[in-house]
């Protein structure tokens, strides 16, 4: 098959298999792993490898990236507060959504109770990351109006980490947690099955053992999909960090001066460059840009590649120190970090394979 370049290649069975080892240390802590799916839009291979490696809740941010599982017989969980407006929709693809705003989910059992459902709720609380979520201090008296609300099931409390303030969960904080569900719970005389505490942040927790007993469910993306905990960033042991390669095409090898001649003004996005003096050197341009990429995020497999930078569709390389003597036409193949990975998987322009 010919192929189409630029294209990200994803290795299928590395997923399974990645899902499989995260799945397992996790269970061997009672913790119950939800696959997020958003990284890479909720493409159904990709899902579908997350299921086969013992995944049974798929979360994803996005109400259009849940409608595309709409057949899959999982469980689904929504990620990010839901937007009142969308609240008959929240109740139609999510089983479960995670929530911050009582009139939201005042909204939601409104909609709920119109096609005779019950919607799961995790009441979301802000541990100090200052992203989403309800002040602890303010945590039993919005216990106490959702779960007087109709069509509504509060079936646990939740925190996300490391995501905009970039807290680190340490059994502190995630012990605050496992304790303000047992105030709730002796508050209000009911169960609270679920503690959800966090992200592929809080996965070295559960690798050195610290992570607090209570804790039960973590909501897991990027430690799936690039095998690395992202509270430092570590590789998780067993785990692949290449299922998906980026590979681009060759569209001109020069060798050309490594500064610019003449007065340097801005770059197309805004910002004054700076280069290193290196003679002269050879240059390569890859057909693929910011629209598809972040240059930053960008790891060429051929670590004698250097990424000198990128416009919105052209990807400059110095290729002076590789022994493979690059030509027009070649494919050069990179792995992605997070925030590259998203905006490849995101762009229209990148072609995807499915290796299975
Ligand atoms: C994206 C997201 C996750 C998953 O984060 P990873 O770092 O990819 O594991 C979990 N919870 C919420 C609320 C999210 O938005």
């Amino acid at each position: 098959m010919k192929k189409i370049f630029p294209c990200v290649e994803i290795n299928l069975k590395k997923i399974i298999h990645n899902t499989r080892v995260i799945n397992e240390i996790c269970k061997s802590k009672n913790i119950h792993v939800v696959g997020v799916s958003k990284v890479y839009c909720a493409k159904l291979p990709i899902v579908e490898a997350m299921l086969n490696g013992g995944i049974e809740i798929i979360g994803d941010s996005r109400m259009e990236n849940l409608k595309k599982l709409e057949q899959l017989k999982c469980r689904k969980m929504l990620l990010r507060i839901p937007m009142e407006s969308h609240a008959s929709e929240v109740v139609k693809y999510a089983d479960i959504s995670l929530n911050s705003e009582i009139n939201t989910i005042k909204a939601l059992s409104r909609a709920a109770k119109r096609v005779n459902k019950i919607h799961n709720v995790i009441l979301m609380i802000d541990l100090g990351d200052l992203r989403e979520g309800v002040l602890e201090s303010e945590t039993l008296e919005n216990v106490k109006e959702i779960i007087k609300l109709p069509n509504i099931r509060l079936c646990g409390i939740g925190t996300n980490l490391t995501c905009y303030g970039g807290v680190i969960p340490d059994s502190e904080n995630l012990g605050r947690l496992v304790k303000i569900r047992e105030a709730i719970e002796i508050n209000n005389n009911l169960s609270l099955p679920i503690v959800s505490g966090g992200n592929s942040s809080s996965l070295y927790l559960v690798l050195n053992g610290t992570i607090p007993n209570g804790i039960n469910q973590l909501r897991i993306g990027e430690a799936i999909v690039l095998g690395r905990e992202t509270a430092y960033g570590n590789k998780i042991p067993d785990c692949y960090s290449d299922s998906f390669i980026l590979k681009g095409e060759i569209v001109e090898i020069k060798d050309k001066p490594s500064v610019p001649k003449g007065k340097i003004g801005m770059d197309a996005f805004g910002k004054v460059p700076n280069f290193i003096d290196k003679g002269i050197i050879k240059r390569a341009i890859v057909a693929i840009g910011r629209q598809d990429i972040d240059p930053d995020g960008l790891k060429p497999v051929d670590n004698c590649i250097e990424i000198l930078g990128g416009s919105s569709d052209h990807l400059i390389l110095d290729v002076s120190r590789c022994n493979i003597l690059y030509k027009v036409g070649d494919v050069i193949d990179f792995t992605m970090d997070y925030g590259c990975l998203l905006r490849t998987m995101t762009s229209p322009y990148v072609k995807k394979y499915y290796l299975s």
